[in-house]
């Protein structure tokens, strides 16, 4: 008797367990305060590459890039004027061919003039530092016009999404550059597939510090609680996001394997 009571128990907590987990919402990993204080960053000034950086992106073509959704089609996204812009209409998000560990990564984007939308639907796109695997697989900076724009502060400009909110805001009005410059330090993994160290990331944006060397929670996921799974060298990827808001650019991507 006693033995069935506590197997109707572990079956009772089981099952609302497995319910807890099914009902999870996206609302749950947002954070909304505290709100990073807006800095008026210098002016904007292009970087250029150094001479032992990788340019994955020159204005030319997209040599370096393919499609995250079949690694065998070439990148499908609008090249005009050096500038690089999202391909909203079925592109999908693009990653390098190559595979980088740990690296020091910068890049340029711009969120149009005429940009329309709220929150998270307007001017949104992502770098993933790794990209695990299709769709949004990785661990996402997010790229999103964060001018006078509220949102959650772990899923604005400067943020690593649902994980860290940056500790500033120094963002652009659209029309105008902004630029990344990141440093990337890859997990490692046990031979057993567990952790060893987690990936760490430092991140200036327009020139101010935004990410100060944090230990992510793993990749980053919509819903849910992150955790880490084994994996190795990952390409870079770029993200097309689903919202209908006009689609942002980018340009100057260079990278220095470290
Ligand atoms: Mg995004």
């Amino acid at each position: 008797m006693k033995l069935k009571l506590s197997m109707a128990l572990l079956l009772c907590a089981g099952f609302y367990m497995a319910n807890a987990q099914q009902t999870a919402k996206p609302e749950d990993t947002e954070v909304w305060e505290p709100v990073p204080k807006v800095v008026t960053p210098g002016k904007y000034v292009e970087v250029q590459p150094p001479s032992d950086a990788i340019i994955l992106f020159n204005g030319k073509n997209l040599d370096e890039w393919v499609s995250t959704a079949d690694r065998d089609k070439p990148a499908d996204w609008t090249i005009s004027g050096d500038i690089l812009t999202v391909n909203k209409k079925g592109g999908g998000n693009i990653e390098t061919k190559r595979s980088f560990k740990n690296y020091q990564l910068h890049l340029e984007w711009r969120v149009p003039a005429n940009i329309a939308g709220t929150g998270q639907a307007r001017g949104n796109s992502g770098v993933f530092l790794a990209s695990i695997g299709k769709g949004d697989a990785g661990y996402e900076l997010q790229v999103l016009d964060s001018y006078n724009n509220k949102t959650y502060v772990n899923g604005m400009a400067g943020s690593i999404y649902k994980q860290f909110i940056p500790l500033a805001n120094p963002t652009r009005p659209p029309g105008q550059w902004q630029t990344y410059d990141i440093v990337w330090t890859a997990p490692e993994f046990n031979s057993d597939g567990t952790l060893l160290s987690p990936a760490r990331v430092t991140v200036f944006f327009n020139g101010v510090l935004v990410e100060n060397n944090i230990a992510l929670k793993g990749p980053t996921l919509y819903i849910g609680q992150p955790s880490y799974k084994a994996h190795g060298p990952a390409p870079i990827k770029l993200q097309a996001h689903g919202d209908q808001s006009a689609p942002i650019s980018y340009k100057n991507i260079w990278i220095r394997e470290l």
